[in-house]
C-alpha cells in the first residue's frame, strides 16, 4: 500500500509541498515499522521463559516428587523469573529512550572508582565462572554524568565479558584520561565475535549466535542499552574483537560540559 501523495508538477508550490509531505510519510512509516518489529521481537523474547515456567510447573504438579526434585524445579523457576525481570527492565529502558526520557543527571563522576566498584561487585560471579577479573590502576578520571546509568553500562559490559569468556580466561578493566575526557576499556580473552557480526552487535535483539547464547540467556539488548547511555553522555562506544581470542569494548566520554549545558536531567539519545 503506497500512502504517498502523487506529485503532478515537482517544481510548483504544490509539488514541493507534496514532496515534503512524502518525505514525512516515509519517515513515519519507517518508524512504525521499527515499532512493530520491536514489539514482535519483545513478545518473542517473553515467550521462551514463559514456556519454560509453564512446563516446569506442569511437571511439578503431575507426579509426586521428592523434596530434592521440588527444589530443583523451584530453582529453575526462579532463574526464569530473574530472566523475565531483567528483560522487563531492559524493555522499559528502551521505551524510555525512544520517548527521550532517559534521565541523565549531571553530577561529577569518578569513572576509575565507578569501574572498580562494579568490578568488585562482579567478582564473585567471575570467580564462580573460573574467570580472573583485574582492574588496572589509573589516575583519577572524572567526568560529568549520571553515576547510575554509567554503573549500568559497566555492569552490562562486564556481564558480557564474563558470559562469553570460558574458564581460565581473564578480564581487564582500565580507564585513562583522553583529550580532556576519558577512555574506559573492558577487555576479555573470551570467544570473540566473528568480524562480519561486529557492526550489528549494537542493534536491539541482535545476538551473534542463537545456539551459543541460549543457555547464557541474553536477549541481545545489553549493548544497545550501553550505546544509548554512552551517547546520552555525548560519548561513544566501540567494539573490537577477534574470533577465539577476545573482545575489547571502548567507552569514550567527553570532558565535563561547559556551563550553560543541559542540566534539566533529560536528554534524547539519537
Ligand atoms: P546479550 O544480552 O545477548 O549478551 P548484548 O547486546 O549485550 O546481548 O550483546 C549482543 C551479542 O554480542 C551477544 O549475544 C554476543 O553474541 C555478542 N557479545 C557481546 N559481548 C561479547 C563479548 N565480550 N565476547 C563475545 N561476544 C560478545
Amino acid at each position: 500500500l503506497d500512502r504517498r501523495i502523487e506529485v503532478v508538477n515537482p517544481d510548483d508550490e504544490l509539488g514541493r509541498l507534496a514532496r515534503t509531505l512524502n518525505t514525512m510519510i516515509e519517515r513515519l512509516e519507517r518508524s512504525f515499522d521499527e515499532t512493530r518489529r520491536f514489539t514482535a521481537d519483545a513478545a518473542h523474547e517473553l515467550r521462551t521463559p514463559l514456556a519454560v515456567l509453564r512446563s516446569e510447573a506442569e511437571v511439578a504438579l503431575r507426579q509426586p516428587r521428592s523434596p530434592e526434585e521440588h527444589r530443583r524445579v523451584l530453582e529453575n523457576i526462579l532463574e526464569e523469573v530473574d530472566r523475565l525481570t531483567r528483560l522487563a527492565e531492559q524493555l522499559l529502558f528502551l521505551c524510555r529512550e525512544d520517548a527521550g526520557l532517559v534521565p541523565v543527571a549531571r553530577g561529577s563522576v569518578r569513572i576509575d572508582e565507578l569501574l572498580s566498584e562494579v568490578i568488585e561487585h562482579m567478582r564473585p560471579v567471575a570467580e564462580e565462572n573460573g574467570v580472573m577479573l583485574h582492574v588496572e590502576p589509573s589516575a583519577s578520571t572524572e567526568v560529568s554524568g549520571d553515576a547510575d546509568q554509567l554503573r549500568r553500562l559497566f555492569f552490562n559490559l562486564l556481564d558480557n565479558a564474563i558470559k562469553y569468556t570460558p574458564r581460565g580466561g581473564r578480564i581487564v578493566g582500565r580507564v585513562e584520561p583522553s583529550g580532556g575526557g576519558i577512555l574506559a576499556i573492558v577487555s576479555d580473552t573470551g570467544i570473540g565475535i566473528p568480524h562480519e557480526h561486529l557492526p550489528r552487535v549494537f542493534e536491539r535483539f541482535y545476538r551473534v549466535d542463537q545456539a551459543r547464547t541460549q543457555d547464557t540467556g541474553g536477549a541481545g539488548l545489553g549493548l544497545s542499552i550501553c550505546r544509548a547511555i554512552a551517547e546520552a553522555h555525548g560519548g561513544q562506544l566501540r567494539i573490537e574483537s577477534e574470533l577465539g581470542r577476545g573482545t575489547r569494548v571502548l567507552l569514550s566520554l567527553p570532558a565535563a560540559r561547559p556551563q550553560g549545558g543541559r542540566t534539566d536531567g533529560h536528554h534524547r539519545a539519537e
